[in-house]
Formats: structure tokens, sequence, C-alpha cells
């Protein structure tokens, strides 16, 4: 391609904390009564003071720390100054000069994308247009509010897809922000530009892209119409676009050509934000296991598929039932004492369980969360299941309704194969009259099966497991078919 996408990306979070970001007003943006959680500080009246919420500064360092930002000991609110309504302040707490984190990185498929900053700042309030006016609602005012930019290093719609999903993910694994796209608890702004050279061209913002499906789908659609401006021998403007969905085109919403001077200057009613190493080593200490060494994790320890790790990471829980489920294979196993067979086994088996998992007990949970109060299988009865599979004690057919029984009744696998009678048959004899009468009954199969055809072995057998019910082992069915016929 002639020319280079060059990509960066604004990020907006609310950060999930039980208190606005400098008042005590409960921090809720989904409550549905208009101005319920105000009060002097937040509504900007006049002669009141901030406070800083301290769990809000804790969960940006938190999230720095994770994107290997380097974390700033010493760091400063900033007044940035416009009027809107928005706003009842007249201006916006924010940070500007001293941010809180700078300098880190997250890599999306092995590529490093670099992050300039990330900041704290709080959430305007909320403007509803209706046909006659505007009203605005102040529950949203003064959340706190996390701000993350980007380097210009993103090459993709795709990659700034991966890029603002696998930062949802890492958000929720923190549990510093639900960050739902839909409800606009993270808001992505995405700048593009085309350069042929090292040097950047003109950018274009795109605003209100309110999923992860559009980001890429604007990206994808800038890209191809700043090449046809630049192919007619025309000049890109420097603006702000916004995404039309139904149309599914970018639109010209203003253009940039003054750039706003905010006034900032450093908020004379709150302190510097001064942090001491102790605090932040100790948050560093608090940081669980991330996406990108889970992956590592479980492709080593448990030699998933990849589409199936995938799974586990970005459902946190039923990667975490797994886990449970397999911890019990250990427990079995280490109690047979056989190392050698032992990996084997415990490879396979959790290959079984991943499998059972992902397909049988996803479609019965359908949708429900394996932590919901209702779902009753235990991570040792799971694993108990999925052992008895593995001995060939069921079959596969036998054991759908098997789980289905535990689903719903939240009993012990064993005792539903002995309350519904679905042992194996394993009387050979027992099988032996089965086996006969299917062969008097099928004699248009048995000359098939006489003359050649090897289907029609498979047909009788098939014949004999329905009349079983399934609870036949196809091997012993097939050998005293061939010992019959022969
Ligand atoms: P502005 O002053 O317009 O806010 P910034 O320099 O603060 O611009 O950058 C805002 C975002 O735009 C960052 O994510 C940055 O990586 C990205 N960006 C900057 N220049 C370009 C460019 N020429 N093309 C694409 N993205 C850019
Ligand atoms: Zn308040
Ligand atoms: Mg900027």
């Amino acid at each position: 391609m002639k020319y280079i996408p060059t990509i960066g990306l604004e990020i907006h979070t609310e950060l999930n904390t039980d208190s606005k970001m400098f008042c005590s007003c409960k921090n809720n943006s989904l409550e549905p009564r208009a101005n319920v959680n105000i009060c002097p500080v937040c509504m900007g009246h006049p002669g009141v003071l901030p406070v800083i919420n301290g769990e809000a500064v804790k969960k940006v360092v938190k999230t720095g720390i994770a994107l290997n930002c380097k974390i700033a000991k010493d760091s400063r609110f900033e007044r940035k100054n416009y009027f809107y309504p928005d706003l009842p302040k007249g201006y916006q707490i924010s940070q500007y000069a001293l941010p809180l984190c700078e300098n880190g990185f997250l890599e999306i498929n092995r590529r490093k994308i670099g992050i300039t900053r990330i900041h704290l700042e709080e959430e305007a309030a909320k403007l509803i247009h209706q046909k006659d006016g505007t009203l605005v609602d102040f529950n949203r005012a003064g959340i706190p509010l996390m701000e993350l930019v980007t380097e210009p290093d993103i090459t993709s719609g795709e990659e700034a897809h991966n890029f603002a999903r696998e930062l949802q993910l890492i958000l929720r694994y923190l549990g510093v922000s639900s960050a739902d796209m839909e409800k606009g608890q993270m808001r992505v702004e995405v700048n593009v530009s085309l350069r042929t050279g090292e040097k950047l061209g003109t950018k274009v913002e795109i605003k209100n892209l309110n999923s992860f499906r559009t980001i890429k789908k604007a990206l994808e659609y800038e890209i191809v119409r700043q090449t046809e401006v630049l192919e007619s021998g025309n000049k890109v403007i420097h603006e702000t676009r916004g995404w039309d969905d139904k149309k599914q085109i970018t639109v010209s919403q203003r253009s940039k050509e003054e750039a706003h001077d905010y006034r900032y200057f450093p908020e004379p009613d709150l302190p510097p934000l001064e942090l001491s190493d102790d605090y932040i080593s100790t948050i560093r200490c608090q940081i669980p296991e991330l996406p990108h060494n889970k992956r590592i994790r479980f492709k080593q320890e448990y030699f998933l598929k990849d589409e199936d790790i995938e799974i586990f990471v970005f459902n946190k829980d039923l990667g975490e039932y797994f886990e449970q489920v397999v911890s019990e294979f250990q427990v079995w196993l280490e109690d047979k004492n056989n190392k050698e067979v032992g990996e084997k086994e415990y490879k396979d088996l959790a290959q079984s369980a991943s499998n059972y998992i992902l397909t049988d007990l996803s479609g019965l949970l359908n949708g429900m969360s394996v932590e919901d109060k209702n779902f009753r299988i235990t991570a040792e009865n799971f694993a108990e299941f999925i052992s008895i599979l593995y001995k060939k004690e069921i079959t596969s057919k036998i054991a759908k309704i098997v789980l289905k029984e535990m689903f719903e009744k939240g009993s012990d696998p064993s005792d539903v194969i002995d309350e519904k009678g679905l042992n194996q048959v394993e009387n050979e004899q027992e099988l032996e009259q089965i086996v006969s009468d299917i062969i008097s009954s099928n004699l248009r199969a048995v000359d098939d099966y006489k003359n050649g055809k090897e289907n029609a072995l498979q047909f009788l057998i098939g014949q004999a497991m329905a009349k079983t019910k399934g609870r036949a082992k196809p091997d012993i069915l097939e050998k005293l078919f061939t010992k019959l016929l022969n």
C-alpha cells in the first residue's frame, strides 16, 4: 500500500469507585432517577472545596502499573477552563502537565503499542436533548474518569479494535471499571492519518464510536476516504468527524483550524498528589494475573487450543471453573502415583474437560454464569463426570443425559447413572442375545455385510446400540457381530 495508516487512541473510562471524584456523592452513572446523586461540590456551587478520592487514584495507578507505565510520584490536578451546560463549574478538574502515569505500552499480537499517558479527571453531566429543549442530569457530573492516550503506533482498524478490546479485558481483570462501551463507561476516540514517509500526515479525529465493531469500521472507512482525497490531489482537512451508524460513514462535525485555549492552571484548592514508593509497591502487589500471562500459562499447563484459551481468558469465571475441575484431576491422579501415565491422562482429561465445558455445559448454561447461585454442578462432580467418560464407563450419548441431570438437580454423576439405570451393559450373554435378535431382523444388512459392504456392520451396531439405549460398548458389539456373522 502506498499510504501508511497512522492511528492513535484517546480512551475515557468511568472508574467504578463507591463515591465521586471530589465529593462523597454516590458514583452511579446508570441511576435512572435524574439529579439524585448530587451535592454543592459536584453542582459547582461557590465556596465549596473538593477532596481527592483516594480509591480513584489507586485505580489509575493500578492500571498504569498493569500497562507498564512510569508512575509519577509527584503529579498535579489542573483546571481546564471552558463553558458548556454540562459543566457547572465552568472548568473541569483534570491533569495536564504532570499526569499520574506516562510512557507505558500494551502488546497486541507481539507489537508494542506505546501509551503516552494515563491521567485522572472528572466526568461531565449528561445532557438529554428533547424536542423543546435540553435537560441536564448531574448524577454523572464528577464521577472519576480515567483518560488514556496512546502513541500513534497503531496501523489498522483491526489493530485499534484489538487494542480497545484487550484494554477492556485488562480493566475488568483489575476491577477498576466495568468498561462497558454500550453503557458509555468506556469511550474510544480515534485519530487517524495517512503518510508516505516518516512525517505524519494531517489527522482526523472520529468520535461517538460505541462498539468495538464500529471502531474497526469507522477506521477502515476513513482510511479509504483519506486515500481518495490524497489520490485526487487534495489535502486532508484537520477536523473532527462523527460516525453515522445508519449510513456506515464518517461525517464532518467541526474543523479544528484554531486550537482551543483551555487556560490550564494548577487547581488551587487541591494539594499536589504525592505518592510514596511504598504506596506504589503495595499496589503493584495487588495486581492479579493479567490476560496475557493467563494465555501463556493455560498453554503451558493445559495444552489447550488458542481459540479455547481465548474463551477462558475472556470469560474469567468459566476459566476459573475449568481450573477448579482440573485441580480435582490432580488429586485423583496423585492418588494413583504413576507419573508416566499420569501426564498423558492429565492432558487428555484437561482437554476433555475443556471440550465439555465449552460445548455441552455452555449449551446448558445458555448465558448463565457458573458463578450464579442456580448453577449447581460442583467442580468435584464435573471432574468425576469427565473421569467416568474417560474410563469409558458411559458413552458420549449417555454423557449428555447425565450432564443434563447434573445441571438440573445438582446430582452426583454416579448417582444419576445408578438411579436412571444408565450403567453400561457389560454382560456379554445379554448383549449376545440382542446381537442375534438384530441379525435375524435385519437380513438385508446381513446380506450386504456378507457381500463386503463395510457400512452394513456400522448399521447393525447402530441398531444394537439403539436397542440398549446407548448403554453398550461399541467395541464389544463389533466383536460379537463379527463372531456371529462369520
Ligand atoms: P491533539 O493536540 O489534537 O489533542 P495530540 O498530540 O494530543 O493531539 O494527540 C492525540 C492523539 O492523536 C494521540 O493518541 C496521538 O497518538 C494521536 N495522533 C497525533 N498525531 C497524529 C497523526 N498525525 N495521525 C494519527 N494520530 C495522531
Ligand atoms: Zn457531589
Ligand atoms: Mg491532546
